[in-house]
């Protein structure tokens, strides 16, 4: 394992910044140090220079493999894992995600785009449901970027613990069940299920969603019902040769203004309802 070692602390963002530029692949403090963790040797400039190359066995696999994790921005927001929290550049707003079990690090191109769609809505104030929450990344997002009331179904039993606990870790308090955005006093709660066409229609005003195109195609009507008119969908998990499927099935269900972004293989489509 290769580490570059310089006197510093990771509250000097100028500092993390640069080391995150040389392509370093993990940040940690230890006593008035910065180790920066790297693949190879890297010519690093004046500005970095002072430190000393060292090479240490590695031996802690579960502490390299988070110390592999970088922090990731979307638009306003900076997902990060609790250990990172330091780095997040002033004016974003830090989304402390703990890897775990459950979907939804912001690592996947889905997620930072989901995310990053949610930063261009207006939320504050509006009521919003997120299917398919995993590890609660997006509903947390919409709850920080002023959400008043939030939702995360998912189908998955193992993922609420999981998204409450993530919400937790973002100074959410717990009352009878319902979270609470201790700056907004926005509710946010996780629940097993799915949209059933049970649900109130016109209840959400925004709607996202980070599934795959089969899954958009079968809920759209769903989707339709829930969402309050003129309500924005957030649908991504689409791979980009899917991408037909949604188009149909929302036009089908009369969403208008629908729009698309690619990134890789993946899509993320927004419209209206
Ligand atoms: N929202 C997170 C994100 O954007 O990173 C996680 C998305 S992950 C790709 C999809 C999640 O949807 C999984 O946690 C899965 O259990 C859940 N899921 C799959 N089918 C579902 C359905 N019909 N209704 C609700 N949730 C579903």
């Amino acid at each position: 394992m290769l580490v570059y070692r310089l006197q510093g602390t990771l509250d000097n963002e100028e500092l993390a910044a640069q080391l995150w530029e040389a392509g370093a692949t993990g940040l940690e403090e230890r006593a008035g140090h910065v180790r920066a963790y790297f693949d190879e040797r890297t010519e690093l400039d004046a500005a970095l220079a002072g430190g000393e190359w060292l090479e240490e066995e590695s031996r802690d696999w579960q502490a390299e493999w988070k110390r592999d994790l970088k922090p990731v921005t979307a638009g306003r927001i900076t997902v990060v894992p609790s250990w990172l929290l330091s780095v997040v550049p002033p004016g974003q707003l830090p989304l402390i995600i703990e890897p775990g079990m459950a979907f939804g690090t912001g690592h996947h191109a889905t997620t930072r785009l989901a995310t990053e769609a949610l930063g261009t809505l207006p939320l504050e104030g509006r009521r919003v449901l997120d299917v398919g929450t995993g590890s609660g990344v997006l509903a947390i997002a919409a709850s920080l970027l002023g959400a008043a009331e939030t939702l995360g179904l998912d189908i998955d039993p193992v993922t609420i613990p999981v998204a409450r606990e993530n919400a937790e870790l973002n100074g959410f308090g717990d009352r009878a069940g319902v979270q609470r955005n201790p700056r907004t006093g926005g509710t946010l709660t996780f629940q097993e299920g799915t949209l059933d066409g049970e649900e109130e229609a016109g209840r959400y005003d925004v709607l996202v969603a980070n599934l795959y195109a089969e899954l958009h195609d079968l809920l759209a009507a769903d989707y339709r019902a829930v969402l309050a008119p003129g309500g924005p969908l957030v649908l991504t998990g689409i791979l980009l040769d899917k991408l037909p499927l949604v188009r149909v099935a929302l036009e089908r269900e009369g969403f208008v203004d629908v729009q698309e972004q690619h990134e890789g293989e993946w899509a993320l489509v927004t419209a209206r309802a």
